[in-house]
């Protein structure tokens, strides 16, 4: 994703606390309090411009969302998306690096993680920080309820044949796995914007639901 510099885009961050969350340390263990209700929590690593996140906090209201995501000047227009698709009580949004969810989040706090057309970081020296990588199933795991998800669709073919091989090393079990998402859409599915991006370009879309065991 490009990068544009947006000055503005903290102070427009902390003038929106009911969406973005400024204290999320002090939410561990507790986000119930947070959304006021016990309802099954899914985050997204890496939500980028928020389409999927908006969407699905639509789609679900008995769904809480929290979409995750690195740099203030994406986030930004997650928050905007947000904005426009008001009132949205299922749906926050946390500026902070994935690898660090576990500042934020107890064991049992996430209900599901998705990963949304990530990053591939092709070359081997950079294979820590893939989202699927090993370092970060272990993360997920810790902060998952026990026997949970991660779903995952990417374009990638490279990407996400690493990332079936990483998970079933890591002794996930691989539940459902598509090598052409919109041959068969489900109903439900939600498109990213790189995923509506890629798909015009005729792209097939990979993804697989794979379970922590
Ligand atoms: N999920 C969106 C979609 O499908 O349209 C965005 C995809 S974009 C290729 C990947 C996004 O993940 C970028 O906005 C990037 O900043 C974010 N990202 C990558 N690594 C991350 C990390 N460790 N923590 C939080 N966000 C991350």
């Amino acid at each position: 994703m490009r990068l544009r510099h947006k000055p503005w885009a903290e102070e427009f961050l902390q003038a929106h606390p009911e969406i973005v969350i400024s204290n999320p340390e002090s939410l561990k263990g507790k986000w119930d309090t947070e959304f006021s209700n016990t309802n099954p929590l899914h985050i997204e690593v890496g939500t980028g411009k928020g389409q999927f996140v908006v969407g699905m906090a639509k789609q679900n209201p008995h769904i809480n969302y929290i979409g995750i995501e690195s740099y203030d000047s994406v986030i930004v227009s997650a928050l905007e998306n947000a904005l426009e698709a008001q009132p949205l009580p299922n749906l926050r949004l946390l500026k902070v690096n994935g690898v660090h969810l576990e500042n934020y989040f107890a064991k049992n706090d996430v209900d599901r993680v998705y990963l949304n057309f990530s990053d591939p970081w092709p070359k081997i020296r950079h294979a820590k920080r893939r989202l699927t990588h090993e370092g970060f199933l272990k993360i997920y795991e810790s902060v998952l309820v026990d026997q949970e998800e991660i779903h995952f669709k990417t374009d990638n073919r490279g990407l996400f044949e690493y990332s079936l091989t990483s998970m079933s090393a890591y002794g996930m079990l691989i539940k459902d796995v598509s090598l052409d998402l919109h041959a068969n859409m489900p109903e439900d599915n939600i498109m990213t914007e790189y995923e509506e991006k890629f798909s015009a370009k005729g792209q097939p879309i990979y993804r697989v639901e794979a379970k922590f065991l």
